[in-house]
């Protein structure tokens, strides 16, 4: 079974075709960060425009890695949320007319889903049930994956997203967007009890983050140095930052664990790919014998083959979308 993916939700155009949801024969990105490192940010209109006209040539370029034509393809699955509508459009306008055009089955998947799926294409023999911490550029939450398709939404965050904390340091630090990679590199060579800052919501009955209060204190700290006129230890700042937010993320999720009875975790979204997260995770569960599963940093962020993963297990479950299907901003985590 051969599953074409197609992911246009944020700055990244990709196409991948997967086989029987577990094997990638071919994952194209293309990205647009060089385009956006000079505005600090993505601008959702010039991303619109970009998978425009990236869109085809991509998907030509997918099918032709894995040496196959679109009469090979069995299904066509494509995000449709959350992200940036004008992005997501463009990936689910392909996704339609390809699937019209071929009368093969069009798959709907949500993102999110598709950034935890990843983990599925990196270990083969992962199995539900497990929980997965997605820290993502827009999401951190904590989810009980059930089954392939039975998720249960533990927590997530109040405010700022884990990624969406590391980019907003990084751009004071005067980093280069994206920040995470950049702080994840300086850390290495900080002390990470350099600087005390808040661990929110710490010690809490919950499953819910914070993170602009750590991100203010970090704008603080800088702010207050600089008044004193000392010079600031960028690799202390970044590693004792990093700190702070792998903390609360290691604690969250060992309990959420504790709590649903799991006996495997995964990590799933761009900030998994940071070094020190998986690091400290990896002893954490090794103390408990608690599985850890994370995949490798290409199919953290964002990328086809994930979205291609997901789609075979809805279509092997019959859950196919019809031409109705349209871009949902805000779809939320088990919603599809
Ligand atoms: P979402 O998936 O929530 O819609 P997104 O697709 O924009 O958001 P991803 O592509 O999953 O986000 O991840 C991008 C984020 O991951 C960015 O915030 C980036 O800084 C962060 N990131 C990437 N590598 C690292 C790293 N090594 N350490 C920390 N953060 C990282
Ligand atoms: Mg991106
Ligand atoms: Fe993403």
């Amino acid at each position: 079974q051969l599953v074409l993916g197609i992911e246009t939700s944020c700055d990244e155009t990709s196409a991948s075709v997967v086989a029987g949801g577990r094997t990638i024969l071919s994952n194209v990105i293309s990205s647009q960060v060089p385009i956006f490192q000079r505005f600090g940010g993505v601008v959702p209109e010039i991303a619109s425009r970009k998978h425009i006209e990236n869109v085809m040539g991509v998907i030509d370029q997918a099918l032709g890695e894995a040496g196959i034509g679109l009469d090979d393809i069995h299904g066509v699955g494509v995000t449709y949320g959350p992200g940036l509508v004008g992005a997501l459009l463009v990936g689910v306008a392909a996704a339609k007319t390809l699937a019209f055009a071929k009368e093969l089955p069009l798959l709907g998947v949500n993102h999110l889903e598709g950034h935890i799926f990843a983990n599925f294409l990196a270990h083969k023999d992962l199995t539900p049930p497990f929980v997965a911490l997605v820290v993502s550029g827009g999401h951190t939450s904590l989810v009980h994956v059930k089954d392939y398709n039975q998720f249960q939404l533990l927590g997530q965050t109040r405010d700022d997203a884990a990624g969406e904390a590391f980019d907003k340091v990084a751009r004071v630090m005067g980093l280069p967007y994206p920040g995470g990679p950049e702080i994840d590199r300086l850390a290495k060579d900080g002390d990470p009890t350099a600087v005390a800052f808040p661990r929110a919501l710490h010690g809490q009955n919950n499953f819910e983050f914070s993170f602009s209060g750590l991100k203010s204190a970090v704008l603080n700290y800088l702010n207050q140095v600089k008044q004193k006129g000392e010079t600031v230890s960028l690799p202390d700042v970044a590693a004792s930052f990093q700190a702070a937010v792998i903390d609360i993320l290691t604690e969250k999720t060992l309990q959420a664990v504790q709590v649903t009875g799991a006996s495997t975790v995964c990590l799933a979204g761009g900030v998994a790919a940071n070094s020190r997260l998986r690091a400290e995770l990896t002893v954490r569960c090794q103390e408990r014998a608690i599985g850890f599963y994370y995949p490798p940093p290409v199919l953290c962020t964002d990328n086809a083959a994930m979205i291609a993963c997901r789609a075979h297990y809805k279509q092997q479950a019959g859950l196919c979308s019809n031409f109705h299907l349209n871009a949902i901003p805000g779809l939320r985590l088990g919603e599809s």
